[in-house]
């Protein structure tokens, strides 16, 4: 057979290093938002799969006739929509390992180090956040953590989690109602703010969420909470679920965590922390004030993913009390079974599918390589990055900023209507110098920008300032 031998792979492996180097370190030169219409790979390729090998050569060069001019560059520091997504050498080169390994770690003997290593990894994320030792595998209790593919499946899972145990209270209390009388009686809430994820949990979960209104302030606060509970209670449901956010995807808002964990831990509701962004910002002590009442919550969430420089896909997750999922999940077929059940966790049971990669290699590269002061200074120089953009839009008085820049993302829009500030979104995407997306909180359409680049300088801010301010003159001078 004709296959890829070691000595071909050191080859092309060293020509991709040498192309993914030179890609990141000049990737302010390219455009951020390709050109490319819809379709516009399909002719660029054969219309079916080769029957004899190309050659490798051949592969690396179509990357940049194919591939890369149907890229957004989400690296560049120019891209400033979303939320960032991580990117880091350390974990790209974890990443590598990881696919060399190229274990499934579905329980401690498919891969002893694959579990271990993550449940030590997932104990020092959890110290550099100063999570409460609660949910903390080296406290010895019942807590832990584990890594998740996505938020969104932390908060299904929590979910899920939170429905066995109110199930389970609800049947030692009423023998006389069925599962289904149960389930249908079952009621979640969260904000009207929250990620779109967490109202697809519910419906992945079959239970009903309740979207909650905030305040002027756009957070969800302990007395909102509880006057839903008060009203569900009465018309003889069973709230079961809440889901707080620290910082919302809209506009880097925090829910009043402290109050709403009152309120949960009162009435014997789940409550599970949202932090997918503004997680990685409490590895400084001068951000936990963002997550106080943490101690209240059930289960705690953020993507490493996101701002902490560890490659998509590592959401880290942390509860205090796993035994309610892995028994809700547990299924224990004779082929996954093994001598050691018990002395680790099998993490199948923590999440949706069996399968799952060696994902904490890339968090333990990161940490060794970074340590945890670079790690910080990276958190605190992107904040300082959105300080300095707030005060470029300070400057001009035609625009206004309208939620308080708390961490990496400035929310901004031209004073007055809508519209003008949908024209100036419009042309600013149409150009492609820089890549925002818009938000919309009541009736307020407004523009973010968020601080993405690893690589971002106040010179890059001022070249996005600068594409901004020119784009306004534009619109208003055609009014
Ligand atoms: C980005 C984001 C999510 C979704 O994260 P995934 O890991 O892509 O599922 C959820 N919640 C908040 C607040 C977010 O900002």
């Amino acid at each position: 057979m004709d296959e890829m031998e070691a000595n071909q792979f050191k080859d092309f492996g060293k020509e991709m290093i040498d192309y993914v180097a030179g890609y990141l370190e000049n990737i302010r030169e390219r455009r951020v938002l390709p050109t490319v219409e819809p379709g516009y790979l399909r002719p660029l390729i054969p219309d079916s799969a080769p029957l004899k090998p190309d050659k490798w050569e051949d592969v690396l060069k179509d990357v940049e006739r194919v591939i890369m001019p149907g890229v957004t560059h989400w690296h560049s520091p120019r891209f400033h929509a979303y939320y960032p997504t991580a990117n880091s050498y350390p974990a790209i080169v974890a990443d590598i390992l990881s696919g060399a390994i190229a274990c499934i770690g579905f329980t401690w003997i498919a891969s002893p180090a694959c579990t271990e290593l993550e449940v030590v990894m997932m104990d020092w994320l959890g110290k550099m956040l100063g999570l409460p030792e609660a949910f903390l595998a080296c406290s010895g209790g019942k807590g832990g953590g584990v890594i998740q593919g996505t938020a969104s499946e932390a908060t299904l899972v929590a979910l899920l989690g939170a429905k066995a145990r109110t199930m389970d209270r609800v049947k030692k209390d009423h023998p006389e109602m069925s599962d289904a009388e149960i389930v249908g009686k079952l009621v979640g809430y969260t904000s009207c703010q929250s990620h779109s994820s967490v109202e697809r949990a519910g419906l992945l979960g079959g239970v009903q969420l309740r979207s909650l209104q905030t305040d002027a302030s756009n957070r969800v606060t302990g007395e909102i909470l509880e006057k839903a509970i008060k009203e569900d209670i009465e018309a003889g449901l069973i709230p079961f679920y809440v889901v707080a956010t620290l910082g919302t995807t809209s506009s880097c808002t925090f829910d009043k965590l402290d109050e709403m964990g009152t309120v949960c831990n009162e009435n014997n509701i789940w409550l599970h922390v949202d932090a997918a962004y503004a997680g990685s910002s409490f590895i400084c002590p001068e951000y936990r004030y963002l997550m106080k009442g943490i101690e209240k919550a059930d289960s705690f969430n953020f993507n490493p993913h996101k701002w902490l420089l560890i490659n998509f896909d590592c959401s880290a997750m942390w509860l205090k009390d796993p035994s309610w999922l892995v028994n809700a999940f547990n299924v224990d077929p004779l082929y996954l079974k093994h001598d050691q059940q018990g002395s680790a966790p099998d993490y199948r049971h923590w999440q949706i599918p069996l399968g799952r990669r060696f994902r904490a290699l890339k968090i333990w590269f990161v940490l060794r390589l970074y340590g945890i002061e670079n790690l910080q200074a990276f958190i605190r120089k992107q904040i300082g990055l959105a300080h300095y953009f707030e005060s470029l839009v300070r400057s001009d008085d035609r625009f206004e900023i309208t939620e308080e820049v708390i961490l990496g993302l400035v929310c901004f829009r031209l004073k007055g209507a809508n519209e003008p500030n949908e024209a100036l979104l419009r042309r600013l995407n149409g150009r492609g110098v820089i890549h925002l997306v818009p938000s919309k909180i009541g009736d307020t359409y407004f523009l973010r920008l968020a601080i993405c680049g690893r690589v971002t300088e106040n010179s890059d801010i001022d070249i996005s300032w600068k594409e901004v301010k020119n784009t306004a003159d534009e619109i208003l001078s055609k009014k």
